[in-house]
């Protein structure tokens, strides 16, 4: 069941909070993208150092990478993009709103996963017939035949018209990987890394997505996460299930309750894979499991089609077995804009204290964008704001703290909380005398006094980063 009510409730606490705004909204706003404000970008910079230093920070086998988003435009043809990265649309004659052909088959137990237009129109027409489709938005039954749409986003460079031709012709990257594809070889030859290694990086992809009203789930411009694992083909199982098990304990470690994520397995699988499936999230505010990350056994294929189209080989030598061989490919593939979502969801809570509601972002502490807020108890004491400014500008070095004089403590409580701010320092009276202040956590509200001069220490106890 949705939460229709959490949903809402959700994206008018990223607005009103600074989380996530529609973009261009002055002008009208822009369908299906977003921009992130002050909270939303530290969280959204929290949850990408949290992927990073698992997939990078703390293994040796993986190197670090940031391609361009702009590449030659043969990639997408050899990655097979140009021809195949399609979606099968439906268009309303009435409303003129447009709808996924395979979620409508999805719908009614029918996958439409990697079948041909063809196909899908036949079992649409079925459904016409049966009197089983209709629009998901007027409910009008005059609805046009399936068409593919490309999700390909298209610019140009290095023109001085502003028509696209032939020539001048480029994508914005539908996924990143591709750069880590075309990097593979100066990575070999500039890190001298033998295999078994990855290739990660972070960065913002493209797509022209026909079906975009989700919020931040699915939008057409987003970031993703994408780490490449090349590898010897015998060892792909053993490796393969290693990344399914450090990507699910990844969700784990930050505080997403196993009852809450599950495995899907793609049964229909692209011609090159050997395996296939997704971790899922139970979005409440989405009405269920939906893919938050994709881990798959590519084979060969991506440096084959790449080799073949550049004309460069890149065969990886291995001296002690003396064989030559393209390595095969295990991958993890995340969106960040889509674990921010997750987060957000999984993280608000509400519960009732006496006769108020308190609304509270319940994050794991290190994913926090506020980790500590420092309040004087009175604004207009000198005294007090002098002391609990030295304390800001002193936890400020090492994390990320807010500094709030304005309203009562119960309001700047009650602020840091919809914010999901882990602890808040006040300053009172007898600070000036006890050399103590009060820290009141966020998930129990406990309230606790410290000595100032043990504070860094006492945070350092609770807060990795
Ligand atoms: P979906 O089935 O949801 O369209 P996909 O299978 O096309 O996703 P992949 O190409 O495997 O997705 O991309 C890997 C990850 O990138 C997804 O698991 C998702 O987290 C993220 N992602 C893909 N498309 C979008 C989008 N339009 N907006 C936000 N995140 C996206």
């Amino acid at each position: 069941m949705i939460e229709q009510n959490k949903m809402e409730k959700i994206v008018s606490l990223c607005k009103r909070r600074g989380f996530v705004f529609p973009s261009s909204e002055i002008y009208g706003g822009l369908a299906a993208i977003y921009d992130y404000g002050h909270y939303g970008a530290l969280l959204k910079n929290n949850i990408r150092d949290a992927w990073w230093k698992h997939m990078v920070q703390l293994r040796s086998d993986i190197i670090g990478l940031d391609s361009a988003i702009f590449m030659h435009p043969t990639t997408w043809i050899a990655s097979g993009h140009v021809g195949n990265f399609m979606d099968p649309q439906i268009d309303c004659r009435k409303c003129k709103n447009r709808m996924r052909a395979d979620h409508i088959l999805e719908e009614h137990g029918i996958s439409a996963d990697k079948q041909p237009i063809e196909f899908i129109n036949e079992q649409i027409n079925k459904l016409r017939e049966e009197k089983k489709i209709k629009c998901q938005f007027c409910g009008s039954t005059d609805l046009t035949q399936a068409r593919v749409f490309s999700l390909m986003v298209k610019s140009n460079l290095g023109s001085p018209t502003e028509e696209l031709s032939e020539e001048n012709v480029v994508y914005l990257r539908p996924e990143t990987c591709g750069g880590i594809y075309l990097n593979y070889k100066n990575t070999v030859d500039s890190m001298r890394v033998k295999l078994p290694f990855g290739i990660a990086q972070i960065g913002k992809a493209f797509r022209n997505e026909i079906v975009a009203r989700q919020f931040i789930f699915r939008t057409r411009e987003f970031e993703q996460m994408e780490m490449q694992y090349f590898l010897h083909p015998s060892i792909m199982k053993e490796k393969y299930e290693m990344w399914k098990e450090l990507r699910w304990k990844w969700y784990l470690e930050y505080g997403i309750p196993k009852e809450k994520l599950n495995w899907y397995k793609h049964e229909k699988l692209a011609h090159y894979a050997s395996e296939a499936y997704d971790i899922e999230y139970k979005f409440e505010s989405l009405g269920g499991f939906k893919e938050v990350e994709g881990i798959h056994a590519r084979g060969d294929w991506d440096l084959s089609q790449h080799s073949k189209f550049s004309g460069i080989d890149l065969t990886y030598f291995d001296q002690e077995k003396e064989e030559k061989f393209i390595p095969h490919i295990a991958e993890t593939s995340v969106g960040l804009n889509r674990l921010f979502f997750m987060f957000i969801d999984n993280a608000f809570t509400e519960e009732k204290i006496d006769d108020e509601t308190r609304t509270v972002l319940k994050f794991n502490k290190n994913l926090a964008p506020i980790k500590i807020a420092v309040f004087p108890l009175l604004k207009n004491k000198p005294e007090l704001v002098a002391k609990a400014k030295e304390i800001y500008d002193s936890l400020k070095i090492n994390y990320m703290c807010e500094f709030d004089d304005n309203g009562n403590i119960g309001k700047r409580y009650r602020r840091q909380d919809e914010i999901g701010t882990p602890y808040c320092v006040t300053v009172d009276f007898d600070s000036l005398e006890d050399k103590k202040v009060t820290i009141r956590d966020r998930d129990t509200m406990q309230q606790e006094r410290v000595e100032i001069e043990k504070l860094e220490e006492w945070m350092k106890d609770k807060l990795a980063f």
